[in-house]
C-alpha cells in the first residue's frame, strides 16, 4: 500500500478513535464535507436526517402522553440525584462536557462562527446592564435586534474584531465627558482590524468623528437610521477618504440652503399673486 492513498472512511475513524477523537472530517456523498461519527463513521448530517423522525415523535409523545412525560422526568431526577451524590462522577462528567466542547471547535467551523456572533451579543447586552449608567429595559435591544446583530456578526469577516462604530457608551478624547450612547444594532456594528479598535477605544467626538462613526441621526445613513446614504454606500466602494459633515456644514448646506429656497420660493409666490 502507497503511503499516499486516500484512507478509507474505516481507517480515518479507526485513526480518530486512536486519537482519542469523536469526529473526523470526511466527504460525504450527499452533503460533502462534513465532520463523521468515529464511533460508526456515519456523517453527521445524515445521521441527523435519520434521527430526525424518531426525535419528532419523542418529542410529541412527550408532549400528548403523561405517563410517558412522567417517565423521561423520572429518568431524569435520578440521573441528577446521581450526579449529586458522587463527586468524581460529576467532575468526570464535567471533563467530558469540556472534551467533547474542545473537539466540536476543532472539527465544526460553523459552531466557532456561532459562538463568536453570540459573543459579540452576550459582551453588549453585559455591557449595557452592569454599572452606574445600566440601562433601563426599554432601552435594551429587542430579540429581533439581537437576531440581527447575531445574523450579521455570523458573517463577518474573518478575523476581524467585531465592534460598536458609535460606542455603548462614547466619551469625547479631550474633555472626558459622555457623549453619545451608541445602539447595539447591526448598522452600528462595524467590523474592523483590532488595530482600528485599539485606536477608537471608548471614543467619540461629535465635531471629528472617525470614518466609520456616523455622526448625526437627522439625516440618512446617520446613526439611527438603517439604510446606508449615498456617500455611505460610496464609502464601500471606492477606496478614497469620505468627508464627513459636521454639524455646521450639516446645517449650513441643508438647513439654511433649504431656508433660503423657501424664502425665493415665498418671493416668487408674492410676485405671482394677482393683484386684488
Ligand atoms: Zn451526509
Amino acid at each position: 500500500m502507497t503511503t499516499n492513498a486516500p484512507l478509507s472512511k474505516s481507517a480515518m475513524a479507526r485513526e480518530a478513535r486512536k486519537r482519542g477523537e469523536r469526529f473526523f472530517q470526511a466527504p460525504c456523498v450527499r452533503h460533502g464535507e462534513q465532520p463523521h461519527y468515529a464511533s460508526t463513521r456515519a456523517c453527521s448530517v445524515c445521521q441527523a436526517d435519520r434521527n430526525a423522525p424518531k426525535n419528532s415523535a419523542a418529542a410529541e409523545r412527550y408532549r400528548d402522553d403523561t405517563e410517558y412525560r412522567e417517565h423521561v422526568r423520572d429518568t431524569g431526577n435520578k440521573a441528577r440525584r446521581k450526579r449529586r451524590e458522587n463527586p468524581d462522577y460529576r467532575e468526570a462528567e464535567r471533563a467530558y462536557e469540556r472534551e467533547r466542547e474542545a473537539n466540536r471547535k476543532t472539527v465544526d467551523p460553523a459552531y466557532v462562527r456561532h459562538l463568536r456572533a453570540k459573543a459579540v451579543n452576550g459582551g453588549a447586552v453585559l455591557r449595557m446592564r452592569k454599572g452606574k449608567e445600566a440601562r433601563p429595559d426599554t432601552a435594551m435591544p429587542s430579540k429581533e435586534t439581537l437576531r440581527e446583530c447575531y445574523e450579521f456578526a455570523l458573517r463577518a469577516p474573518e478575523g476581524c474584531e467585531l465592534d460598536h462604530g458609535c460606542p455603548l457608551r462614547g466619551v469625547h478624547p479631550v474633555t472626558g465627558k459622555d457623549t453619545v450612547c451608541g445602539l447595539h444594532v447591526p448598522y452600528n456594528l462595524e467590523p474592523m482590524t483590532k488595530r482600528s479598535n485599539t485606536i477608537k477605544r471608548h471614543f467619540f467626538d461629535p465635531e471629528n468623528p472617525l470614518e466609520f462613526q456616523k455622526p448625526y441621526n437627522s439625516f440618512p445613513g446617520g446613526q439611527f437610521h438603517g439604510d446606508h446614504a449615498e456617500d455611505e454606500f460610496m464609502r464601500y466602494t471606492t477606496p478614497t477618504t469620505l468627508h464627513i459633515m459636521t454639524m455646521a456644514e450639516f446645517k449650513e448646506a441643508i438647513v439654511e440652503g433649504g431656508n433660503a429656497d423657501m424664502h425665493e420660493f415665498l418671493l416668487r409666490l408674492a410676485d405671482d399673486a394677482p393683484e386684488l
